[in-house]
């Protein structure tokens, strides 16, 4: 088998966890499998290097962030390819660039274009463990970039789709997928499979075990996914497609976002254009919008109200500032959270808003925006109700059963 292994931060924490992770690919390589291993930077290690940039200035240019953020990834690569080599086996260490990783030139959330995979190939077929920094390509101007906070599971899902590999193993700190958050509600419990669809949404929606653009691609390109503990050898989660999933729950799973801010645009004009205007200039900055609300026209004015990550509110207010004159005020709320129900069985139940709205005000807590698709609500809150939601949701669809 082709297997690609992916170990996150925790995984990679200290010098005795890479050891362990070595031992643990040691095992695979000795079941016969061909290994490509994608590591990410020690925990806590990318905040640190963004904490030092900060140092110096609060809107760091991308093209630094970049070079600078990409070096954790680096670290971890070539001391895990170190710790193999020093077992007894032929193992290499690579950059994304050395990987073959190809991306566009969007800095600090660049996406992944192609992957020349002539290197990786060359090296699986001279029987090498093949050690890749994750969270990171080139652009074609020959700027090193990102893939974005959580990007390494991206690295590990593009690569297992460019190989063809037969399983991608994503490796952390939890044993698999749950129903919510077992760090908030430690009734949570581990699901064995999930669809594409639903863990995309979760992921989406703040559930930060998968980033979502790596269950995206996975999805995509069929890539056979599965979350698993690097602490343990429990059997993880399956992410698959919908029908090879027999048993399918109204609400599988609750995630909660706390890296949202509300952005408030207060009696604006009412009149075509303006949500062209306003969400275009997002856009061009590309800020993620999230939640659009548009309240109903009074005195040919309106409210615009949308959601951003937290860590856009300094670009979005630069971005905004120039269209104060067509509004009253815009105002900026950064202590909220958003809470997410998440159910492929939505699509054919009905209630299940009815009665998350029910349970939430029973606490008292009050919904400040509600948006839905086919499988999800999301829901608006006050940032300190955040865990008391998501355990009250996690009751109220019976999740621990
Ligand atoms: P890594 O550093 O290995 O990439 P992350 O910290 O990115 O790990 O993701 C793992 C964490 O995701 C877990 O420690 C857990 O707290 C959190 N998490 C959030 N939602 C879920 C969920 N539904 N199931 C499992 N873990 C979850
Ligand atoms: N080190 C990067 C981050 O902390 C990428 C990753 O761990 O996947 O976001
Ligand atoms: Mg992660």
């Amino acid at each position: 088998m082709l297997v690609v292994q992916k170990y996150g931060g925790t995984s990679v924490g200290d010098l005795d966890r890479i050891a362990n992770v070595a031992n643990r690919v040691a095992q695979t390589k000795k079941s016969g499998n061909r290994v490509v291993v994608v590591v990410s930077a020690m925990s806590g290690e990318t905040n640190k290097l963004i904490s030092y940039a900060e140092h110096f200035s609060k809107t760091p240019s991308n093209v630094e962030m970049d070079l600078l953020l990409s070096s954790g990834e680096r670290v971890t690569s070539a001391l895990l390819s170190i710790a193999l080599q020093e077992m007894g086996f032929k193992a290499r260490a690579m950059t994304g660039r050395q990987a073959g990783i190809l991306t566009d030139e969007i800095h600090t959330s660049a996406r992944i274009e192609e992957i020349n995979t002539c290197a990786l190939k060359k090296l699986l077929d001279d029987d090498t463990i093949i050690v890749v920094a994750g969270f990171q390509g080139i652009s074609k101007d020959g700027n090193v970039t990102t893939l974005g906070r959580g990007g390494s599971d991206l690295t590990a899902v593009a690569i297992a789709g460019a190989l063809e590999a037969d399983l991608c193993e994503i490796y952390t700190d939890v044993d698999g997928v749950y129903t919510t958050d077992p760090r908030i509600e430690p009734k949570a419990r581990k699901l064995e499979k999930i669809s594409y669809d639903e863990m995309l949404e979760l992921a989406s929606m703040g559930a930060k075990v998968l980033q979502n653009r790596s269950v995206e691609l996975a999805k995509k390109l069929d890539v056979n996914l599965v979350t698993r503990s690097s602490f343990n050898d429990n059997e993880g989660t399956l992410i698959t497609k919908e029908e090879n999933i027999m048993e399918k729950p109204v609400v599988s799973g609750i995630a909660l976002d706390k890296n949202q801010a509300r952005v408030s645009i207060v009696n604006c004009e009412d009149k075509p254009g303006i949500a062209a205007e306003f969400f275009g200039v997002l856009a061009e900055k590309n800020i993620n919008v999230d939640m659009i609300v548009q309240t109903n026209s009074h005195d040919g004015k309106t409210d615009l109200d949308f959601t951003i990550p937290k860590n856009e509110l300094e670009s979005t207010k630069a971005a905004l500032d120039g269209y104060k004159n067509i509004t009253e005020a815009i105002e900026y709320d950064t202590d909220i959270s958003k809470v997410s129900i998440v159910g492929v069985g939505m699509k054919s139940h009905t209630g299940v808003a009815s009665s998350a709205f029910k349970a939430l005000a029973k606490e008292n807590i009050n919904i400040k925006m509600i948006s839905t698709s086919e499988i999800k609500i999301s829901m608006v809150i006050d940032e300190k109700y955040s865990e008391l939601a998501v355990r009250t949701l996690h009751e109220v669809y019976n999740l621990d059963k």
